[in-house]
């Protein structure tokens, strides 16, 4: 398993992205200061979990990369497919609440992306041409909206991406195991997907479960990316609780884990110290 660390920090890496030599990680809850019920490294600011603890949490995350706190561009996540460009980082104190956005790209190597989760599907793009990046979050409602999608357009048209040339990566979320949905919810899939839906959602003892991995691929490559040039991490938010915050699996009191993306020239701390 590509896992890295720092410190108490363990942290997740794309093999694809990190060839690249795209600065990333998708951080585990482990280590990290803040008490149960989020245990660990959490960085949601509005799950109850006190401000300078999620500080101090997030911090620790870009140092373990190497990467400068001052750089970080985050947006409000609404389960929707708007994209916005970051052109310069967005400071922690700016008296403006972030964008409402679930697609947050740059080609500006002084932006670090960051991007909160737990069970939701985190989809990761780079473009080594235009070096350019996205970062996007892809739940339920951003999985049948085709927001993976929409990141990969947004690529095109911010920075003239041709879709065949990204790489792109699928995160830790809630596997096709546990992620159990309504008639409504599997009905909104067969319509985004059609005949294709058929692969994506399963039925269990009276139960329909849904398969995000394979459905945010299957947007991914609808847009153009090629499936070699995709890879997904295959794990389970719900199975490992001891890994990763589980919305579902922890019936909502928890915290959220991170995911950083910086361009492979992104100016880089000198010491960890
Ligand atoms: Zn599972």
């Amino acid at each position: 398993m590509p896992f890295a660390a720092f410190r108490t920090l363990r942290y997740f890496t794309f093999e694809n992205l990190s060839r690249e030599g795209v600065v990333h990680g998708v951080f585990t809850r482990r280590g990290g200061v803040s008490p149960r019920p989020w245990e660990g490294l959490n960085m949601g600011a509005t799950v109850g979990d006190d401000w300078g603890r999620v500080q101090f949490n997030i911090r620790l995350a870009f140092e373990a990369l190497g990467l400068s706190v001052g750089a970080r561009f985050d947006a409000w996540l609404v389960h929707g497919r708007d994209a916005v460009v970051a052109h310069a980082p967005r400071p922690v104190t700016a008296p403006e609440p972030p964008p409402k956005a679930d697609i947050i790209l740059t080609a500006n190597p002084e932006v670090t992306l960051i991007m909160r989760f737990a069970d939701c599907v985190p989809v990761l793009l780079y473009d080594p041409h235009h070096h350019a990046l996205a970062l996007a979050h892809a739940g339920w409602k951003g999985t049948a909206l085709g927001t993976a999608a929409a990141a990969v357009e947004a690529m095109t048209q911010a920075f003239g991406s041709r879709p065949e040339a990204l790489y792109a990566a699928i995160g830790p979320s809630i596997g096709p195991d546990h992620y159990e949905v309504g008639p409504e919810v599997a009905a909104q899939i067969q319509d985004a997907f059609g005949s294709q839906a058929d692969s994506l959602l399963s039925q269990r003892q009276g139960s329909i479960f849904l398969d995000l991995w394979t459905a945010n691929r299957l947007h991914l490559q609808r847009a153009g990316v090629p499936a070699e040039r995709i890879e997904v991490a295959e794990i389970c938010t719900a199975c490992h609780l001891e890994d990763w915050y589980s919305h579902r699996a922890e019936k909502g009191r928890t915290g959220r884990f991170g995911a950083l993306l910086a361009l492979p020239n992104a100016p880089r701390r000198t010491s960890h110290a």
